[in-house]
């Protein structure tokens, strides 16, 4: 196979026609729905049929869904197929509250391993590649999804699972891993570990990194790039929507392609509901559309982007989505300014004598907000003059981001805790939180 499409004609396929199918397949999952012990009663009351669906428009009709309704309903309320086509039983990582749990037929676990082949193929991953795992087999989706992908794009696959970093380096050198899977927190993590043991990262023979989950800046994946001489593709994924697969970038990296042929995508305004004007920031609102055992209408992501204008040089017709700017629920709001984290990373990483790890902590100091951001040093120094004009042209650019000046504290490297899973860059110790 030598095209660089993995699917050629859905990947490329003219908008009207993707719109078409997009009524189809919407048309299909209604039908399935209505066996839904949750949806069925909610569609009666709306009066939907399938045949209430002439457009993509009509998906307005359509109520959302919620993480709580998924909360309410666990474990199997949303089911739409009996429980004896269920396979597979997946879970979210649980970091914003009690895990959802999300039901898979064998239908479903084929479609999801053939998109996220997809997305491999679409960075330039083939059956030559040797791809390293790093996320955890168990009910994280970062594990098997990324797992049945490689073989399905028929990689080599090294399932070696999270944690234990000397033994990823090993089987990095042993197997001659080309293309790893992590959170890009781990992604800087590793090459720390890496480099203290004797190897540069950009001495192996990987090129390429899937990094997804968490949300990062343009100057992490920078730093990422640079780190391990490698190409790093963000990838967004959320057990809801099966896994990793939802939306990759291509190798323009200028936005991530999401498969519109799997899922009908919204950008709302979270507070209205109402669409945004096209390219404005809003919450990212999906619709499956390829699956069975529990499809979700309208499930409110709670993350925002924007969509980016949608011609691509790679020739793929599914919209672009940009880089998250992070969970509505990540917001903080401080002295009464709006903050997202990843604001204060973008700062952060243009100081190339800082290194990757961070930690903003807000407390209350006599009644006031007070922020103070943590982050590690990338190299060890006792010059203190050079370290407080650091910090102070930190501050000053921080203030100029987010309104705000912060307390920034330099640190040593390993000083800031690290989570075994997503990165924490939170800590919230006010009296009213
Ligand atoms: P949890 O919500 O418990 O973390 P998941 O493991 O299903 O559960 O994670 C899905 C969430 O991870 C998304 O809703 C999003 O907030 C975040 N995420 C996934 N991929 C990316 C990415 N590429 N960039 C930013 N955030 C991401
Ligand atoms: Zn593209």
């Amino acid at each position: 196979m030598n095209s660089q499409f993995w699917d050629p004609e859905i990947e490329t396929m003219p908008g009207k026609q993707l719109e078409k199918l997009q009524v189809e397949r919407l048309k299909k999952t209604i039908e399935l729905a209505m066996n839904s012990s949750f949806y069925a009663p909610k569609f009666k009351e709306l009066g939907i049929t399938p045949d209430c669906i002439k457009t993509v428009d009509d998906i307005h009709r359509l109520p959302f869904t919620t993480k709580q309704d998924l909360r309410d309903n666990y474990p199997f309320g949303l089911a739409s197929v009996p429980l004896e086509k269920v396979v597979r039983v997946h879970s979210s990582s649980g970091t914003t509250g009690k895990p959802t749990v999300i039901l898979h037929s064998q239908k479903d676990i084929d479609q999801w391993a053939d998109t996220m082949a997809r997305s491999m193929y679409c960075i330039g991953l083939r059956n030559t590649d040797v791809i390293q795992n790093t996320s955890g087999y168990g009910m994280f989706t970062g594990g098997l999804g990324i797992q049945y992908a490689a073989e399905r794009l028929g990689a080599m696959s090294i399932p070696a699972g999270a944690g234990n970093s000397l033994r990823h380096l090993k089987f990095i050198e042993d197997f001659g891993t080309t293309a790893l899977h992590c959170i890009p927190s781990y992604a800087t993590r590793l090459a720390a570990v890496m480099k203290e043991n004797g190897v540069d990262p950009r001495d192996t023979k990987i090129h390429t990194l899937i990094i997804g989950a968490e949300p990062h800046s343009e100057a992490q994946r920078k730093r990422i790039e640079e780190l391990w001489g490698a190409k790093a593709y963000n990838n967004f994924g959320m057990s809801e929507m099966c896994g990793p697969g939802v939306a990759i970038e291509c190798q323009e990296q200028n936005g991530m392609h999401i498969w519109e042929d799997n899922y009908i995508v919204e950008i709302l305004n979270p507070d209205t509901l109402e669409n945004v004007p096209d390219g404005e920031l809003g919450e990212l609102v999906l619709t499956t559309l390829n699956r069975e055992a529990m499809p979700l209408f309208r499930y409110r992501t709670h993350d925002l982007t924007r969509f980016l204008p949608s011609d691509c040089p790679c020739g793929r017709t599914h919209k672009r989505l940009d880089r998250f700017q992070g969970r509505s629920d990540d917001m903080m709001i401080v002295k009464g300014v709006n903050i997202y984290p990843i604001q204060i990373e973008k700062v952060l990483m243009q100081y190339p004598e800082l290194a990757s790890d961070y930690l903003i902590t807000l407390e209350t100091i006599e009644d006031n907000d007070e922020m103070l951001i943590e982050v590690e040093l990338a190299n060890a120094t006792d010059d203190f003059a050079a370290l407080q004009n650091l910090s102070k042209s930190i501050s000053r650019r921080l203030k100029d981001e987010i309104l705000l000046t912060p307390n920034v504290k330099l640190v040593g490297k390993g000083v800031i805790p690290q989570s075994d899973g997503k990165a924490v860059r939170v800590k919230d110790l006010r009296h009213n939180h």
